[in-house]
């Protein structure tokens, strides 16, 4: 069972609950839906992995609408890593959000994503932050994205983009999270 709930205003649209028994066979949305994604990467030729990575969204039924700049940051869970290059896309998408994980992981995957270590190094990775104002909590997704309030290397690209967008759950802007945030966390802006 998939479950989704909506909060009022901004890019939700269109969002329907979807039962087990649909579940096969409900794939998309019957209009698009503003999504935020995160994408990082830490080892090869990081700018080429992510770049190779937003390229793939369009084929995947994800239409890419805006990217932010790229950002050198610092590893937040494994500190022997090298510096991740992140950045956020702002895209919209027919796909159901369970579809979406799925396309990610599969882009990932093709892309030579290494994922033996959770958090671990790995050459392309790509979280959904936000699925328009939708909330999901199921074993396979959280959205919004569970650690977003708490990543500097998320919250500075996400503020380049949309500062003022509300998160559904917290009640506050994107600039908020970024200002609040206890992450200290080293982000710089990638030298081109
Ligand atoms: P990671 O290896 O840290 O990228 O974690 C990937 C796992 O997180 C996958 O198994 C997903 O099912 C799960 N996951 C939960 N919520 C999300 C989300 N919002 N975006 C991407 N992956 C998610």
């Amino acid at each position: 069972m998939v479950r989704l709930s909506r909060t009022h205003g901004g890019s939700g649209l269109g969002l329907r609950v979807i039962g087990t028994r649909r579940k096969n066979r409900a794939r998309l949305n019957n209009v698009a839906t503003r999504i935020y994604l995160s994408l990082g990467s830490n080892l090869g030729d990081r700018a080429a992995k992510i770049a190779s990575g937003i390229a793939a969204l369009g084929a995947a039924g994800i239409r890419v609408l805006r990217q932010s700049s790229l950002y050198e940051t610092e590893p937040v869970d494994f500190f022997t890593q090298n510096w991740f290059l992140n950045n956020v896309v702002e895209a919209e998408t027919q796909l159901l959000p369970q579809r979406l994980l799925q396309e990610l992981q599969r882009i990932e995957l093709t892309l030579g994503s290494l994922k033996q270590i959770r958090r671990g190094p790995r050459r392309l990775d790509m979280d959904i932050l936000f699925y328009g104002n939708s909330v999901i909590r199921t074993p396979e997704l959280d959205v919004p994205h569970p650690r977003l309030a708490d990543r500097r290397f998320v919250l500075v690209p996400l503020a380049e983009l949309v500062p003022g967008l509300a998160h559904p759950v917290l009640h506050r802007t994107v600039a908020e999270l970024l200002a609040g945030t206890k992450d200290t966390s080293r982000v710089r802006l990638a030298e081109e």
